[in-house]
């Protein structure tokens, strides 16, 4: 998923499961900082960039983060609308029942 999640291609669950895995995983975390070097670190290296690696690559973490927070807040707003919904046409069936 490494090569993916550096593409920004990962769908919001497996970017889910990424993140928490990577955060926990030395391993992996090691193979996508060696990556993330690879190709962001030397394309800004060519460009004269002067840019901090492990911080570039907590930011891209952290974007992954806001992302996965700003999905779970739509997803919450859209049960909630489907709920409402709901509620709304049981509530115009009762009425129109007892009226
Ligand atoms: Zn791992």
């Amino acid at each position: 998923m490494i090569p993916r999640f550096l593409s920004g291609d990962l769908n919001y669950k497996n970017l889910t499961a990424f993140t928490k895995h990577v955060r926990s995983c030395p391993e992996c975390m090691e193979e996508l900082t060696i990556r993330y070097l690879v190709g962001e670190g030397i394309s800004r290296l060519e460009e004269g960039d002067n840019f901090d690696l492990q911080r570039g690559l907590e930011e891209k973490l952290e974007e992954a983060d806001d992302r996965i927070l700003l999905h779970r807040i739509m997803q919450v707003l859209i049960i909630s609308a489907e709920t409402l919904g709901v509620t709304a046409v049981v509530l115009i069936a009762v009425m129109v029942f007892v009226l």
